[in-house]
């Protein structure tokens, strides 16, 4: 395991309503998961400290390789299985945009849409046909791949934290966010809502996808499931604590039956500005 000290570990209160009184939700080898006793949202009582993130090692594109790397060698034959019944998250499988055309629907122009974590863009190429493509990535080498793309769409990739990133955009500049496979990263996401509302005009909408933490999936598969990630994932958020959160930042929420299958890891959201 990675040592504490090497990943400059921070501690956390509830990013739900900032409380420190907690108990243990899960435990596992030398971490722990906790529950808020105030308002039950589920987190991780430490988060890595993000400039770390930024370039190196521990950048997403070197972690990535080195993660898929250790599970080759430690699980081979579960690892090419798994590989190879990737079809299985293909069938069906939602996008951001599918959200996001029923939200523009008969809006002209080209919708301004903002990606957090835009990695190196490969989302935000879709994003070009249709919309004028933002992104933030704190990864240097990402953000300048991601540029590549946005630059010629008439965007711009901005390579800072999401926070950091959030404030230099123009309030009301933005129809659209997109916080795909985000939120669970996101050591604030609080303050990482309020971001994306001040962003966004009036009736702009985010498009959240995110492990849920209610799924039956969780429940029967346990501290196995796939959405328990160390130290990556910090909040394991639930239907009802993602929309308490999305009330709280601003939004109006919208999650139908099919948006949050309790047979599926993920959940989707559209948070509107109101
Ligand atoms: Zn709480």
């Amino acid at each position: 395991m990675m040592q504490r000290a090497a990943l400059r570990l921070v501690d956390r209160v509830c990013p739900g309503c900032g409380g420190g009184d907690r108990r243990t939700a899960h435990a596992f080898e030398g971490h722990t998961i906790v529950a808020c006793r105030a308002c039950e949202f589920i987190y991780l009582p430490v988060a890595v400290d993000p400039a770390i993130f930024a370039a190196g090692a521990f950048a997403w594109e070197n972690a990535n390789a080195i993660k898929l790397k250790n599970r080759r060698q430690k699980s081979p034959l579960r690892t090419r299985l798994d590989m190879a019944t990737r079809f299985r998250t293909k069938i069906a499988k939602k996008t951001p945009d599918d959200y996001l055309r029923k939200a523009f629907a008969g809006r002209g122009g080209r919708p301004r849409v903002l990606d957090i974590g835009c990695g190196a863009g490969g989302y935000l190429a879709a994003l070009a046909v249709a919309y004028t493509p933002f992104g933030v990535e704190i990864s240097s080498e990402l953000a300048r791949a991601a540029q590549v793309i946005c630059g010629p769409a008439g965007g711009e990739v901005l390579a800072m934290s999401s926070l950091d990133g959030l404030a230099h955009f123009e309030a009301g500049g933005m129809d659209g966010v997109v916080l795909r496979s985000y939120l669970e990263h996101e050591s604030q996401p609080k303050p990482l809502l309020s971001g994306c509302h001040r962003v966004l005009r009036a009736g702009g909408v985010v498009v959240v996808k995110v492990p849920n933490y209610g799924s039956l999936n969780r429940r029967v598969m346990g501290t196995k499931w796939c959405g328990f990630r160390y130290p990556e994932h910090v909040n394991y958020f639930t239907p009802a604590s993602l929309a308490r959160m999305a009330r709280e930042t601003g939004f109006a929420i919208r999650q139908s039956f099919f948006d949050a299958l309790p047979s599926s890891d993920n959940m989707w959201a559209v948070l509107t500005k109101v």
